[in-house]
């Protein structure tokens, strides 16, 4: 049976190069290794055709970290001034691409910006600076405490009959934290499945569907040390692994 593709959706940046200003696509390549580790064919995503163009040849999808999403998506007017990297072509290509591909049951995991985005193109709402909203809330940004990548910063509480302990093996979950925003309404039919000491909530999942999972934290910078972390990649591939079986027999030619 063939290996399962993995479509990954990269970050999109503009930038002075060759005497002018070029838009780029860009993937930390830990993504793309941690999908092939687990025995998928990571694809990365151009986002320069509507996602649907992209959907039958996918089996399952990995939505990657990256910068902040455009208030105005989930009904905010004021932008917070530390708001950055806002691409509309990325938020757009995203949100048309999880709507389609829960439509489609395709098995999706979500990293980051991909549950916060997974989160708004289903009607929920961000909170736009955790420093701000939430009194004595911990720093999710590890970079600030001299914490590297590949090491947790803080424990997560996981919901004990979750996909995520499921898929994890345990409640009790130490995870790495690269964000300053975070969901604050959790669209239906997401539920929250694990939340951080201070109440930030830092996974979510569509109980419903075959496989939809998504971590605020980044499972790639740790999957290589961590089996808990690594579990999250094998369980997608798994998921999409499952779909490839069902798909209807290629007719050869004669
Ligand atoms: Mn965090």
């Amino acid at each position: 049976m063939p290996a399962p593709l993995i479509g990954i959706t990269p970050d999109i940046t503009t930038e002075s190069a060759h005497h002018g200003l070029t838009t780029r696509l860009l993937l930390n390549l830990d993504y793309a290794e941690a999908i092939a580790q687990a025995g998928g064919i990571p694809l990365v995503l151009a986002p320069v055709l509507p996602p649907a163009h992209f959907l039958d040849s996918l089996d399952g999808i990995l939505l990657t970290g990256g910068g902040d999403i455009a208030p105005h998506r989930y009904g905010a007017s004021v932008i917070h001034p530390a708001t950055y990297g806002i691409s509309d072509q990325r938020d757009e290509f995203e949100i048309a691409l999880v709507r389609a591909a829960l439509a489609a049951d395709i098995p999706l995991l979500a990293i980051c910006r991909g549950m916060q985005i997974l989160n708004v193109a289903l009607g929920g709402t961000l909170i736009q600076h955790i420093p701000d909203a939430i009194r004595g809330a911990l720093n999710h940004r590890q970079q600030e405490l001299g914490i590297p990548s590949g090491e947790p910063s803080h424990p997560v509480i996981i919901q004990p009959d979750s996909l995520l302990a499921r898929t994890v093996g345990t409640t009790h979950l130490l995870v790495n934290s690269y964000h300053h925003q975070a969901v604050a309404e959790l669209a239906p039919p997401l539920l929250p499945t694990a939340t951080a000491p201070d109440g930030v909530i830092e996974a979510a999942e569509v109980p419903q569907a075959t496989f939809v999972l998504a971590v605020q934290w980044h499972p790639e910078r740790l999957y290589q040390r961590y089996p808990a972390h690594q579990a999250l990649f094998t369980a997608l591939v798994d998921a999409a692994q499952r779909r490839v079986a069902l798909r209807p027999a290629v007719v050869e030619k004669k």
